[in-house]
């Protein structure tokens, strides 16, 4: 068997977010060794991941029978359990995991996740609510939002500013600073002073959040 490698990520809940965090990891190049407690879910996946396994990822022995203890980075994918969850993050403390990564499903589920040792806690739901809210009300076609009021968005040129170069539309018009342009097609480019806005152009903005939807939302 080959030995475990520094890039090596495991996975531990293969349900409907960690089944596309394992397969996305792959795609990446990264060795995942996918875990699950439920031997059907073990048999779903098995063709279409690298290495599946079927263990209780609460019990210490298992995952040091699984090798766990070798990789730097674990993640805990499960979210309906809180028990199981929880009680994977500190089965993964004991064995001594330097990244634990932990998937919250809650605020409090959140807070208890970090309180247990994990370094890094997600939160999916919240995050993609937050995200698909802005793509719902503003023509936005994508949107990130970093913290601290910063935000990137996607977005198809407002029909007002058909026809200008970015030269006319800098951040002191409209706050927000145009970073790519793309027509349909194309890949994006860096927008330049000379980038020519035609009808069909989509943009991608960076500014604060208001400026970022009120650039969006521009007739
Ligand atoms: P999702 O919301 O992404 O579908 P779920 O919480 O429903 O996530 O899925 C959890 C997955 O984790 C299930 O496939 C379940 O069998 C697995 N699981 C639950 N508890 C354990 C455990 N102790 N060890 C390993 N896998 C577990």
């Amino acid at each position: 068997a080959r030995g475990t490698s520094d890039g090596d990520i495991a996975v531990i809940g293969l349900g409907r977010f960690g089944c596309h965090l394992a397969g996305a990891l792959t795609r990446l190049g990264h060795e995942v060794l996918a875990v699950d407690r439920n031997p059907e879910q073990v048999q779903r996946w098995a063709p279409h991941l690298e290495r599946v396994v079927q263990a209780d990822a609460t019990e210490e022995h298992a995952l040091r029978q699984l090798g766990l203890t070798d990789f730097r980075r674990v993640v805990v994918a499960m979210g309906v359990s809180l028990e199981a969850s929880v009680l994977t993050v500190v089965a993964l403390t004991e064995v001594g995991v330097p990244q634990i990564w932990a998937r919250a499903t809650s605020d409090k589920h959140a807070r208890i996740l970090a309180s247990v040792g994990a370094h890094h806690v997600i939160f999916p739901e919240a995050e993609t609510g937050e995200r698909v809210a802005h793509l719902i009300v503003s023509r936005m076609l994508d949107f990130i939002e970093f913290g601290d009021d910063f935000a990137i968005a996607k977005v198809p040129v407002p029909p007002s500013l058909v026809g200008r170069s970015l030269r006319d539309l800098g951040p002191e018009r409209y706050g927000v600073l145009v970073v790519g342009a793309k027509l349909p097609g194309e890949r994006f480019r860096y927008a330049t002073a000379d980038t020519r806005i035609s009808k069909d152009t989509v943009l991608i903005v960076e500014g604060t959040i208001a400026q970022v939807q009120q650039f969006a939302n521009l007739g």
